[in-house]
């Protein structure tokens, strides 16, 4: 089984998608339907997202396994620390390699219920990322993404802090990490200046998501933890009540960022897609990231 770093060092950029793992049988035809409209597109890897405190362990594990047996994309499965201990996380890692999972995202996850309420790590679990990174590490031949964010985690005091710890997860093995989303490209690359400053030359892949509607749009902002650019609103915001005109500048908006970061050198353009393909297409095809047989 291929690995995210192999497929992010073929020499031209590429991108990649990000999956929920479906909760009904509505939910898996919508996600099967997005991963065979991407399948021809090669995108270097799919990665399924891993709910809060354990709740879509078994659909995380099913659908990368599913990614693994019945296509020829790369699956990455994202894994938290939220409530388990690290028994139980041996556990599902060990389940990912069983299924054929190579790439790993550690992330810490956020508490269950308030995203924002009091950090409390299980008695008998991690308190950091990074920890999940050498836990990983440790139990195979991994590679591990981690996540980072343009504007600090909002946990972080400050710039300095953040990018002080985003580093030692990083140096503690991780092969990439994957931005949060932002709306300012300028900020991205403020994000790969301040890893770069300290000596860390680890790639780092750009988050974005294709602003087909106010409600990305929205979703975005809140995400990113950051206002929304006056840039943006400027053209965004008086087209919210035309949704096809919302819908193509939208579209346009996020080419022309992805434009600006292969120009800047990004190895590849991670695209949370929501389950869904036709935006995430459009892009790419735009931006010449597809196979030309596709
Ligand atoms: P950490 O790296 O552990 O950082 C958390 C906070 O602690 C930060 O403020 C950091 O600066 C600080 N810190 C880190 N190390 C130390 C240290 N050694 N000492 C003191 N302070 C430290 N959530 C899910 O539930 N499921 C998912 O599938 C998921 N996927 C994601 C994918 C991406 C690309 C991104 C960007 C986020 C994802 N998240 C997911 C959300 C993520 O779990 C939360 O944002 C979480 O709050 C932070 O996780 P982290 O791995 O960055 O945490």
């Amino acid at each position: 089984m291929t690995s995210v770093v192999e497929r992010l060092s073929g020499g031209s950029p590429v991108f990649s998608v990000e999956f929920f793992p479906p909760r009904d049988a509505a939910d898996e035809t919508v996600l099967w339907r997005a991963i065979r409209e991407l399948e021809p597109l090669d995108p270097a890897f799919v990665s399924i997202t891993y709910g809060a405190g354990g709740s879509s362990r078994d659909r995380t594990i099913r659908t990368t396994g599913r990614v693994v047996q019945e296509t020829t994309l790369v699956p990455m499965a994202h894994l938290t620390a939220v409530d388990h201990s690290v028994a139980e996380l041996r556990n599902v890692i060990g389940w990912y390699a069983a299924v054929g999972v190579r790439n790993i995202l550690a992330v810490r996850g956020d508490p269950p219920g308030d995203p924002n309420g009091e950090w409390v790590p299980h008695p008998d679990g991690l308190t950091y990322a990074e920890e999940l990174v050498r836990l990983c590490r440790e139990l195979g031949d991994f590679c591990v993404g981690v996540a980072a964010f343009p504007y600090g985690h909002p946990r972080s005091a400050d710039l300095d802090e953040d990018t002080r710890y985003l580093v030692r997860k990083l140096r503690a093995g991780a092969d990439f990490a994957i931005a949060q989303l932002f709306l300012d490209v300028d900020d991205f690359l403020r994000l790969r200046d301040r890893v770069r400053a300290v000596g860390c030359d680890t790639p780092l892949l750009p988050g974005l998501m294709p602003l087909t509607t106010p409600r990305t749009l929205a979703k975005t902002v809140e995400l990113s933890g950051a206002p929304l650019p006056p840039a943006v609103a400027r053209r965004l915001e008086p087209l919210a009540g035309d949704a096809a005109a919302f819908r193509e500048a939208g579209v346009d908006l996020v080419t022309e960022m992805g434009e600006r970061l292969l120009a800047e050198g990004v190895p590849a353009l991670h695209f949370y897609t929501f389950n869904r393909s036709k935006a995430t297409r459009e892009v790419v095809g735009r931006l010449g990231l597809v196979p030309a047989r596709a």
